[in-house]
């Protein structure tokens, strides 16, 4: 059977502008103007094919996003929000009702992480938190009033692999949402049509991939996208965390671009993680063949995209690992930020920054050791080049001899 190509659906699509630019025209209004009285009221009961209202909503330039993005995804449908947050938020929100129970990876990102263990308890609703990988785990924490098992297809930043049919499977069997976060593999894996319900983005990193903006998706069939629009119950549209359709426009070009650059950042950083093994690293990366996930993902990947971009190695103590940062910006390997899938290689001490939201105990737990330095790896055209200068980098701070 042909895989699914998600660049192949993105590259067929016909989004002219209005004048025929080759890039659709952006809509700079918030409102929109009906020649008929009735066609407004029709538009409100969602019973006007193609008429926008207001761009809280649908604005035209968030449309052909969406779109792509559901083209890329294989969904119905899709919608764009203001961040990654936002759309997985919005999506937890609209599939849960107060007294519910979500069965969460412990492994997520902080921000996912602090939302699901301090603010939804504001509504009563319970997490469980398991070793995504343990699919017993997963079942035996099921309650009768489990609504979502959520995780991320690799993990972050510990690039545990999620199994999704096996959890799509255990969520079919008992009436639950799978949510997926792909936001470390757009391209790479498409989650949707390996049984997830629902797939979430923060576009601020591989999709974009310029660092230059905030912005989500969330993708799935269209009776859920109407749902989260609805005017009048809708999360996405009552809590009304909607994109600037100036900003969609400049990541619906860079969507364009994304099969190229997933290609380069799996090449350099399968190159890299390579080098961290030789030289000793505790190294994690999906692509090496003692990773756990490594089959797993093999068997769920879209061909020719590599294994991605992030890899995740182990120094020792967060001090040493401020030193290893520092040493290696000052040798331009990159820079020392949080995020990822940005054009230069970043790093940055998980422990310290993107899980500090995570209770020190719980790091334990899941294994985010305080000298973690994750990788998202760059464009590089000379990734031999940037090992020399990880090298120096790892005997200047007597990590390697
Ligand atoms: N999901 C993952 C896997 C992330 O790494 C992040 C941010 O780092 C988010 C979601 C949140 O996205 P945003 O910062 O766009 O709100």
């Amino acid at each position: 059977m042909k895989k699914f190509d998600p660049s192949r659906e993105i590259q067929y699509l016909k989004q002219f502008g209005e004048f025929g630019g080759v890039n659709p025209a952006i809509t700079d209004s918030s409102t929109f103007t009906f020649l008929g009285a009735k066609t407004m009221v029709d538009t409100f009961e969602g019973e006007a094919e193609g008429c926008f209202l207001y761009s809280r909503h649908w604005n035209p330039m968030n449309k052909y996003l969406a779109d792509a993005l559901a083209a890329m995804e294989g969904t119905e449908a899709g919608w764009v929000t203001g961040s990654g947050m936002a759309a997985i938020t919005c999506t937890i929100l609209e599939i849960c009702n107060s007294g519910d129970h979500i069965i969460s990876s412990i492994t997520t990102y902080g921000g996912t992480y602090a939302f699901l263990m301090n603010y939804l308890p504001k509504f009563n609703i319970d997490v469980t938190l398991v070793d995504i990988t343990d699919l017993e785990a997963v079942k035996a924490a099921i309650r009768p009033n489990t609504k979502i098992i959520y995780t991320e297809t690799l993990t972050n930043p510990l690039l545990q692999v999620s199994d999704i049919p096996a959890l799509a499977k255990i969520s079919n069997a008992n009436n639950i949402k799978l949510v997926v976060d792909n936001t470390f593999s757009p391209m790479m894996v498409a989650p949707y049509s390996l049984g997830a319900h629902v797939v979430v983005y923060s576009m601020t990193k591989f999709i974009n991939g310029k660092n230059d903006c905030v912005a989500g998706a969330i993708c799935a069939d269209a009776d859920f996208i109407n749902s989260i629009i609805d005017v009048n119950t809708g999360t996405a549209m009552l809590l009304g965390p909607v994109i600037d359709p100036l900003r969609s426009s400049s990541i619906l070009k860079n969507l364009h671009t994304l099969h190229i650059r997933m290609k380069q950042h799996s090449f350099n950083a399968a190159f890299l993680a390579k080098k961290f093994n030789e030289v000793g690293m505790k190294t994690s990366y999906p692509g090496l063949p003692a990773h756990p996930g490594h089959d797993i993902l093999t068997k769920m990947m879209n061909p020719k995209f590599g294994y991605g971009g992030i890899i995740a190695i182990d120094v020792g103590t967060a001090e040493i690992a401020a030193n290893f940062m520092e040493a290696m910006q000052s040798k331009g390997v990159g820079y020392l930020a949080v995020s990822l899938g940005y054009f230069k290689t970043l790093f940055s001490n998980s422990g310290s920054s993107t899980s500090s939201e995570v209770p020190i105990e719980t790091q334990k737990e899941m294994g985010l050791t305080p000298g973690l330095v994750r990788y998202s790896v760059g464009l590089d055209n000379d990734i031999e080049d940037t090992w020399t200068r990880i090298e120096e980098s790892l005997r200047e701070t007597g990590i390697i001899k």
